[in-house]
């Protein structure tokens, strides 16, 4: 078990462009094991992607039952290689970042969404799903391509918000 130094904005590799997972062994489990601890680590934390921890690799984790108004009924999701195809009823959102600490920011999400993705094993999933989950796994699948929310903003004044505490 290992909590992962969680890297912050502007480091570089969280700009980058995550490649597929092609191999599914021991190694990959091992490492989603040590992305479940670090998400752990972190109070309200719903989601983590592999670059945040400096490995660009195409891996999310999603768990809306850990955010501060916990969505019942959900448990953790490991969704690797996701690819959203289906994304309707877009709404304003504020969110938050783990790299981010010091600001929450409005976004435009889909609140419906279905993503295709592989487990762990390498089995192809796809799972329909709404609401904070769907937010959460947009805001998740935009760190594998180098996006940050801070990209997402219209207006920085309008749309960013320093938070009050860490
Ligand atoms: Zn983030």
């Amino acid at each position: 078990m290992a909590i992962l130094n969680v890297l912050e904005f502007p480091d570089p590799i969280l700009k980058k462009v995550c490649k597929p997972v092609t191999v599914f062994d021991k190694n990959l489990e091992v490492f989603v094991e040590d992305l479940k601890d670090t998400i752990l680590s972190h109070n309200y934390c719903v989601g983590l992607a592999a670059p945040q921890t400096g490995s660009l690799q195409r891996i999310i984790l999603i768990d809306v039952s850990r955010a501060r108004k916990p969505v019942p009924g959900k448990n953790l999701l490991v969704l690797i290689n996701p690819e959203i195809i289906e994304f309707s009823d877009f709404k304003i959102v504020r969110e938050g970042c783990l790299s981010i600490p010091d600001f929450t920011a409005n976004v435009k999400r889909a609140m419906k969404i279905k993503v295709n993705y592989q487990d762990i094993k390498g089995e192809n999933k796809s799972l329909e799903t709404v609401d904070f989950e769907a937010h959460a796994i947009q805001h998740e699948l935009d760190h594998l391509d180098g996006i940050l929310f801070l990209d997402r903003i219209t207006s920085p004044a309008s749309d960013l918000f320093r938070r009050l505490q860490r």
